[in-house]
């Protein structure tokens, strides 16, 4: 394959869809992966292609190990992957940590956490020149609630999306030398079907009078950013934290 391929979890709603369009408009192979909705991942791939990109769907859960094995395993049928964006995740409910289960932190912790560092790994074994490979990038996805402790009720995700950013940190450590360029982003708040648990975008509009640029942002602010981080343009960016949250 001549492409770059480019692997994008939880990509056929939100944030990783818009990702996933302005990927194959700048030449990448996308894999549109996701859990439940093939409708819909089917609707991206099928957007990419009628605009003349490459793109193919893949279904796989990613807070299950086999399943990401499964999904890298797919994708080296379609060529040697080069960029990976760990972007699958949930917020994993709302209560008082008092209310807090186990049950409902392993749910959060399996996809947020466990599930991205198994795709990194599964991404690290196959792109770390000093494991044979060529090198790559990837862009994880973090929040701004991992800085701020999150919105009211929702600690548990808070607390997941600071994993991310230490993990990034490490990791940036220990295959920077590799070929492999790893950076994280932090949205603030952005309109996408996550906040339907909040009561979708007519509540979260009202929120955005708490973000100092005095709106909600959109999935493809936050896509730009990502793709350029993939890019040479930003060649010299390691270990980093952008946040995409309209200064909030
Ligand atoms: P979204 O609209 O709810 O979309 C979630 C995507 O993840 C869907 O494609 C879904 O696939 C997929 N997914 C969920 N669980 C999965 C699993 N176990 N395995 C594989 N795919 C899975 O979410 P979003 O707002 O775009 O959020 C994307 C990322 O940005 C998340 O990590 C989120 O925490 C982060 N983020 C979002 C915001 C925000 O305000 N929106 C702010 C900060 C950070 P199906 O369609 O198949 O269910």
């Amino acid at each position: 394959m001549s492409k770059k391929i480019m692997l994008i979890t939880g990509a056929s709603r939100g944030i990783g869809a818009e990702i996933a369009l302005l990927a194959a408009s700048k030449d990448y192979f996308v894999v549109v992966n996701y859990t439940h909705n093939a409708s819909a991942a089917d609707q991206v791939v099928d957007t990419i292609k009628k605009n003349g990109g490459s793109a193919v769907a893949i279904q796989a859960d990613c807070s299950k190990e086999s399943e990401i094995v499964r999904l890298f395993q797919e994708v080296d049928q379609l060529g040697t992957i080069d960029t990976l964006i760990a972007n699958a995740g949930i917020i994993g409910g709302q209560n008082p940590i008092s209310e807090t289960t186990e049950k409902q932190l392993k749910e959060l912790f399996d996809i947020n956490v466990i599930g991205l560092i198994l795709c990194v790994r599964e991404a690290v074994k196959r792109m770390s020149t000093e494991l044979g490979g060529k090198g790559g990038k990837m862009v994880l996805m973090s929040s701004v609630a991992a800085r701020t402790g999150g919105i009211a009720q929702e600690i548990h995700y808070a607390s997941s999306k600071a994993a991310v950013d230490g993990f990034c940190l490490g990791l940036a450590k220990e295959v920077g030398n590799a070929g492999i360029r790893v950076n994280a982003v932090r949205p603030g708040l952005i309109g996408t079907s996550i906040h339907d648990v909040h009561g979708g975008m007519e509540v979260i509009q009202k929120w955005a009078a708490g973000v100092p640029m005095g709106r909600v942002g959109l999935p493809a602010e936050v896509a730009q950013t990502v793709v350029w981080l993939c890019s040479d343009e930003s060649s010299y960016i390691h270990g980093a934290f952008i946040d995409v949250s309209g200064g909030r």
